[in-house]
This record gives structure tokens, sequence and C-alpha cells, in this order.
């Protein structure tokens, strides 16, 4: 069986270490939070008090959930990292959101060394991650190394795309959320619109799904309060994905548009949206609370 060493059990990778023991891989954990090695070693994986301690054992892969670009800089090329530990030709997959750039860096320094790697950001969220239902966008060097991941990402997902080469994973998902953001604030827009000059917001609703303005904010994540049952909107924002991560993947986009020197103008505003959504002390609720920049305070 595969022996699959992981560095990141938050949010989204304890659910995912758990699903990868569920189908049966062996795994052993590192984080720099002990709780959470605890409680991953509790439901029968081995634990590791550092990277090299993980690595010494020379596992078949090695997958990584980190916050940002600057946290996978670190784990994988740092003096203390996953490439100064390995002592064979490894399979590395980076699932964490980061920029493309960094993405294809640390893969090239991960090559020319001799080893694999593949960047294979999810979308799906925690839920996702919990049910095994992610979307994994994968960026490959090639049809052979995608097909060696494929088996581990089917334990934890269930779309798993090629999406290209190295870093195209990392452009999928920046495109998919920088697209996402600008249609939930529109259908805000929209919506916000449509209730001030008297409409009844279900029945906007509605007729929006039945016509050419409608989306997936429309269809599976409205953002007016109480037009759908079980999304953030109707229980107050709470869970879902955070106004902050969608603030921090619009910085991705911008960062990458500005690398190709491409105009970002609606992902321009939308981030600028999200930034005073945060500053306002709106960060922890859902992205779809962006509705709110729309209607008076209370
Ligand atoms: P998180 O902050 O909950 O978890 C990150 C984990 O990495 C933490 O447990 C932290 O201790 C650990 N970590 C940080 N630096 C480390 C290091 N040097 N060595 C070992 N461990 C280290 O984040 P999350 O919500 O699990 O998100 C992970 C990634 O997935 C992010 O890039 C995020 O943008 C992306 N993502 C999140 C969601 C979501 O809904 N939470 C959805 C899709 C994608």
């Amino acid at each position: 069986m595969t022996r699959i060493a992981m560095i990141g059990l938050g949010n989204m990778g304890a659910p995912m270490a758990r699903n990868l023991l569920k189908a049966g891989f062996e795994l052993s954990v590192f984080d720099l939070n002990a709780d959470a090695v605890a409680q991953l070693t509790a439901q029968g994986a081995s634990s590791a008090a550092s990277i090299a301690e993980l690595l010494h054992a020379a596992p078949d892969v090695v997958l990584s959930m980190l916050p940002a670009a600057a946290h996978v800089e670190r784990v994988y090329v740092g003096a203390e990292g996953v490439l100064a530990h390995l002592t064979r030709p490894t399979l590395l997959i980076d699932s964490s959101t980061i920029d493309p750039q960094t993405a294809r860096r640390v893969a090239e320094q991960a090559t020319q060394q001799g080893h694999a790697m593949v960047d294979a950001p999810v979308s799906g969220g925690t839920a996702g991650a919990a049910a095994g239902t992610l979307t994994f966008m994968v960026g490959a060097a090639d049809a052979d190394t995608f097909a060696r991941v494929q088996p581990m990402l089917e334990a934890v997902g269930k779309n798993i795309v090629h999406c290209g080469g190295v870093g195209t994973g990392q452009v999928a998902k920046v495109a998919n959320n920088l697209l996402l953001a600008i249609s939930m604030i529109g259908l805000s827009e929209a919506m916000t619109l449509g209730v001030a000059l008297g409409m009844d917001a279900k029945v906007l609703a509605q007729v929006i799904n039945m016509s050419s303005g409608r989306c997936w904010s429309s269809e599976v994540y409205h953002p007016y309060p109480d037009v759908m049952d079980n999304v953030p909107a109707s229980r107050g924002y709470q869970g879902g994905f955070a106004s902050q991560l969608m603030l921090k993947d619009l910085g991705l986009a911008h960062q990458s548009a500005k690398h190709v020197g491409q105009p970002l103008l609606l992902g321009g505003l939308a981030e600028q949206l999200y930034q005073q959504f945060v500053l306002n002390g709106h960060g922890q609720l859902d992205f779809s609370a962006i509705i709110q920049a729309y209607q008076a305070s209370h």
C-alpha cells in the first residue's frame, strides 16, 4: 500500500487525512499544531515531530495542505524542508491554494532534484473535504504523473481534473474564484436593486433562475437571506467560505494578472469590496455576505 506523508492538518487537511486513512492508505502526519497531529494519530496515522522525522521512513508520496505560498516555500525549499530531507525520488502533491508562479518555482526545484511535483488545489470547502467530494484541479507535467496522483486524490475527491502542465491547477483555481466573486457581487447588486424597486426577493430569485442571469450563486448559494434553505445567507452567514479566504484568492488573481500584464477590471473592484468588508470586521462571514455592502446597516 502506498505510504503517504502529509503536512498541514487544518480545516481542510485534517478531514482529507481521515479520508485517506479510511481508504486504507498508510499515513504519517506532521503539523506545527501538536493537537492536530494528536487527533490524527488517535485515528490511526503515525506522527512525526518534524519534517525530517516525517521523511525519515522514505514515504512514496508527500501531500501538503498549507495556508499560503510562503508556507509552501518554507515547507518544500526551506533549510529544514522536504527537498532537503528526501532520500529517493518521491511524488509530491501540494493542494494548498497559492499563486501559479510560486507553484511552478517550487516544482522546478523539486524536478531538478529528481522528484515529480504536481499542484492540486481544491474546490468544495470543508464540507467537501469531510464528505470526500472535493474537486481537484491538477497541474501535472504529463499524463503518467497525473495517473500516479489519481488513486490518492480519488480517496478524497469526486472530480479529479488534469488541467495541463505544472501550475495550471492553480491557474484554474484562481480563474474560477475570480469569476465566483464577481458573479456573487453581480447577483447581490441585482437582487438588492430589485427589492428596493419593490419586488419580492423570492420571486425575483425564481425569475433570475429561469432567465439568462442565472449562475451558481443564484442556483445553489443564494446571498439574499431566506430565499434558499441550507445556505449561509439563511443562518446569518456563518460557516461556508470565509470572506477573508475569498479576499486571499482575489489577491492571487491580482498578483497573477500583474505577472502577465493582463487587466483585471471587475476583479480589481471585487478585491476592493472584499478588502473593505474584511477591514470592517466581517472577514469570518461567508463570502455571500458581501450583499451587505448594498444594504443599509442596522
Ligand atoms: P488552515 O489554516 O486551517 O490549516 C493550515 C494548517 O497548516 C494548520 O494546521 C497549520 O498549523 C499548518 N501549517 C502551517 N505552516 C506549517 C508548517 N510550516 N509546517 C507544518 N504545518 C504547517 O487552512 P485550511 O482552511 O485547511 O486551508 C488550507 C488551504 O486550502 C489554503 O491554501 C486555503 O486557501 C485552501 N482552501 C481552503 C478552503 C476552506 O474552505 N477552508 C477551501 C478551498 C481551499
